[in-house]
């Protein structure tokens, strides 16, 4: 069977000759040749995680990354360094697997903080025993935190995570509330037939408590291989399901490279189409499948070992960490991630109608394993 690339496939607009590399003399940045500049870092730090959620990682196995094999929090200073000083990050997303479970978690912030007073550093967590880490989070320097939490509901949280914590996760969100990690930015994926029902009242929870929830579409990123386009919750049916008690109007505020479309979230008049009362707060979509913004990707994304992803489809990894191992200067080491991004695809291509086709081919690499 004839593999091919996401980035090959039709309406992703990539099909045709090779381009030429890099022109010399470029602006410095991130750039890449449909000239988008990446300023939005996305960094794992383990693929390990104590989850496995379906739509991640498999029931057992996938062998973790040895030690060695892992960044070193010297390393990720360093490369982040590089990123900020020298090629215009302007944010950082420390991600995983789950960020929460290295060892050294504390001394990479503090010395992340340290080298870059200003930078916006967030993390993307499941939230288990986050809330014994919390505080010491915000004192290392943490500027905010997302955190994935798909159900309410112990037996339907058990079912998707395939573990029983959903309890750890409620007293590390609002542990990470208490201690200033706010604005609290939830992440959840819709599951047909499982916790797509329970939508409404997700929200209704987040708004309560003053947490910003995001639906994301879930993506073909499990190393179960199950997903189908055909069998996903798109950006479309999250809107109609929530329109059963609520009313969405478009947030006002520029989307600004955000990979979320925010709505503002009004009561329902009962029985009728119509808003009632002021505006509760806001609820985002991203909608990578249906509604793709690659046109607009900021994101550049280093795996824990190392590896420059310019997408999450990407079949194109950049070994960065072998480079600094050898001993490569500052520079050489700037060179090669604008190389690496400079052949960004245009499109995921996920978009397009056939999608789960017989020949479409996902990425070898989980969720989990890259750093979403
Ligand atoms: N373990 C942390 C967590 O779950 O928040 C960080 C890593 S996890 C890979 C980052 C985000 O990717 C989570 O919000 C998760 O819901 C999302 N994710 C994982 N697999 C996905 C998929 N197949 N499609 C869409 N989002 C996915
Ligand atoms: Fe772990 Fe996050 Fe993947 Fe769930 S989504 S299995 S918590 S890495």
């Amino acid at each position: 069977m004839p593999q091919r690339r996401a980035d090959d496939s039709p309406g992703a607009g990539t099909s045709g000759p090779q381009p030429p590399g890099r022109p010399a003399g470029l602006a410095p940045g991130l750039v890449d040749r449909y000239g988008r500049r990446a300023t939005d870092m996305r960094l794992s730090l383990t693929d390990k995680c104590n989850l496995r959620c379906t739509y991640c990682m498999p029931a057992e196995g996938l062998e973790w990354l040895s030690k060695q094999a892992v960044m070193s929090a010297e390393e990720i200073v360093r490369i982040v360094r590089i990123g900020v000083d020298m090629l215009g990050v302007r944010e950082l997303r420390l991600t995983g697997g789950e960020p929460l479970v290295r060892a050294d978690l504390l001394d990479i912030i503090s010395a992340l903080r340290l080298a870059h007073p200003d930078l916006p550093i967030s993390m993307t967590t499941n939230a288990v025993g986050l809330d014994k880490k919390a505080a010491g989070l915000k004192t290392a320097g943490l500027s905010r935190i997302n955190v994935s939490l798909d159900s309410l509901h112990e037996e339907t949280f058990t079912q998707l995570t395939r573990r029983p914590f959903l309890a750890k996760v409620l007293a590390g969100v609002d542990a990470a509330w208490a201690a200033g990690l706010g604005p609290v930015k939830l992440n959840a994926v819709l599951m047909r037939g499982i916790n797509d029902v329970e939508s409404p009242a997700l929200l209704a929870w987040a708004l309560d408590r003053g947490y910003e929830l995001r639906f994301i579409e879930q993506m073909p990123l499990d190393a179960d291989h199950g997903w189908t386009r055909r069998n996903m919750i798109t950006a479309a049916e999250i809107r109609e399901l929530l329109s059963v008690d609520y009313v969405l109007s478009a947030d006002p505020r520029e989307r600004d490279g955000a990979p979320a479309e925010r709505f503002e979230v009004r009561a329902k008049v009962p029985g009728s189409a119509g808003a009632t009362g002021p505006v509760l707060g806001t609820v985002g979509i991203i909608a990578s499948v249906t509604e793709p913004f690659c046109s607009d990707c900021r994101r550049t994304r280093i795996t824990a070992e190392g590896k420059i992803m310019s997408c999450l489809f990407s079949r194109e990894e950049v070994d960065l960490l072998g480079l600094l191992r050898e001993g490569a200067s500052d520079e050489q080491l700037a060179e090669r991630w604008q190389d690496a991004m400079w052949i960004k695809p245009k499109a995921h291509g996920m978009d397009h109608v056939g999608l789960d086709a017989p020949d479409f081919v996902q990425p070898d690499r989980s969720m989990s394993a890259i750093g979403g």
